[in-house]
C-alpha cells in the first residue's frame, strides 16, 4: 500500500482524505522568540490554542494538512508532535529553505566552490530529512520548500533551488514553491525545475491563486505543474469572490486536476505577535483562518457551478496523486 510520512508517521495515500495543501501550525523567528518571546510566547497556551483550532478544522471534514514550514520558518517538529498528540489530523512536514535572497551564513561557507567546501550540505540535509527523519525525532519529510519571490533567482537561491532538485530527483519527494503571483515568479520557478529535469506532476507553484490571470496560470499547468489556490482569505492580495471566480473558470475549461485549495494560515505566526498585532491582524484580514475554505469557499464553488467531483478532485485526489509515487 502506497504511504505518505506524517508527523505521526506513515499514513496510506488512501486515508489522506480532504487535504488543504499549504497551512502552517507555528510561523515564528527562534532567536527572536529566544531573546523577546517573554513579551508574547507562553509554550503551553500557544500549544492548547493550535489544538483547538486543528480540531475544528477537522470537525469541519479536514483529514489533512500539508505544513511547508522550513528552516527559515521556524520549523520545530517536537511542538509540533505535542499538538498533534491531542488532535486527529495528519500533519505532513516538509524540508528545505525559505529566504526570498540570501542564505544563512551556516550554509553560506559550506558547500562546493566555499570556504569549508565538501558536497552540498542543503541537499544533503533535505535528503536526510526525507529518508532518516528530522533530527531525532523520527518524523520524516515528505515534501520540499522552497521559494522564487520578486528578486528571482539570486545566486543563493539558485543554489537552495538546485538542492531542491536534487533532492527531488533522488527521493522522489514533491515540490512546493512559494511564488511571487504578481511578479509572476512562478514561471522562473517551473523553467528552472524543467531544465532540471524535475517531475512537474509533482510541483504545486504556491500562491499562484493570488494572480486571477487565466494565462498565466494555464501557462502554468499546461506545464504539468499544480497551482496553489492556497491563500483564501488573505483579501489584500485577492479578494475571495475573484479568487473564487477565478477558479470557477478554471473548472470549466477542465483544470480542475491541476488546482489545490489552502489558506496559508497558522494558529500561530509571530510576523503578528502581541495582542495588538494579532487584533490588528484579525481586523484586516477576518477571513485568514483555518475554516475559510470549508466553510466560506467551497460553498461558493458549488454555487457557482463547480461539481462535487471536481471538489473532490481539488481537495483529495490532487493531494493524493501529488504524494504518490516516492519510493
Ligand atoms: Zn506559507
Amino acid at each position: 500500500m502506497a504511504s505518505v510520512d506524517t508527523v505521526r508517521g506513515k499514513v496510506d495515500l488512501d486515508s489522506l482524505g480532504t487535504t488543504l495543501m499549504h497551512e502552517h501550525v507555528f510561523v515564528l523567528t527562534p532567536d527572536v522568540m529566544q531573546n523577546y518571546g517573554d513579551q508574547w510566547w507562553d509554550e503551553q497556551e500557544r500549544v492548547a490554542d493550535a489544538v483547538t483550532k486543528l480540531r475544528q478544522l477537522k470537525q469541519a471534514g479536514v483529514d489533512t494538512i500539508v505544513d511547508p514550514t522550513v528552516v527559515g520558518l521556524g520549523r520545530y517538529i517536537p511542538r509540533i508532535q505535542r499538538v498533534n498528540d491531542e488532535v486527529d489530523i495528519n500533519v505532513v512536514a516538509a524540508t528545505g529553505l525559505y529566504t526570498f535572497d540570501e542564505i544563512p551564513h551556516f550554509f553560506h561557507y559550506r558547500g562546493p566552490g566555499t570556504l569549508l567546501g565538501g558536497p552540498e550540505i542543503m541537499t544533503e540535509l533535505f535528503v536526510r530529512d526525507i529518508r532518516e527523519g528530522i533530527g531525532d525525532t523520527g518524523v520524516k519529510a515528505a515534501l520540499l520548500k522552497g521559494v522564487v519571490e520578486e528578486r528571482g533567482m539570486t545566486a543563493d537561491q539558485t543554489r537552495v533551488q538546485q538542492s531542491i532538485c536534487d533532492a527531488h530527483l533522488e527521493t522522489g519527494a514533491p515540490i512546493t514553491v512559494h511564488t511571487n503571483a504578481a511578479a509572476q515568479t512562478g514561471r522562473l520557478a517551473v523553467d528552472f525545475y524543467a531544465r532540471n529535469g524535475v517531475d512537474l506532476t509533482k510541483v504545486v507553484v504556491g500562491h499562484a491563486g493570488d494572480s486571477n490571470d487565466l494565462d498565466y496560470l494555464k501557462w502554468i499547468m499546461d506545464q504539468g505543474a499544480l497551482i496553489g489556490c492556497d491563500r483564501f482569505g488573505l483579501d489584500m492580495f485577492n479578494p475571495t469572490d475573484q479568487r473564487v471566480r477565478t477558479i470557477v473558470e478554471l473548472c470549466a475549461q477542465g483544470y480542475a486536476d491541476r488546482i489545490v485549495l489552502s489558506q496559508d494560515a497558522a494558529c500561530y505566526m509571530d510576523f503578528f505577535s502581541g495582542e495588538a498585532a494579532q487584533e490588528a491582524l484579525a481586523r484586516t484580514a477576518p477571513n485568514w483562518h483555518f475554516l475559510h475554505v470549508t466553510t466560506d469557499v467551497l460553498p461558493a464553488l458549488r454555487e457557482q457551478g463547480v461539481s462535487d467531483e471536481q471538489i473532490t478532485t481539488m481537495v483529495v485526489d490532487n493531494p493524493r496523486r501529488y504524494f504518490a509515487g516516492k519510493e
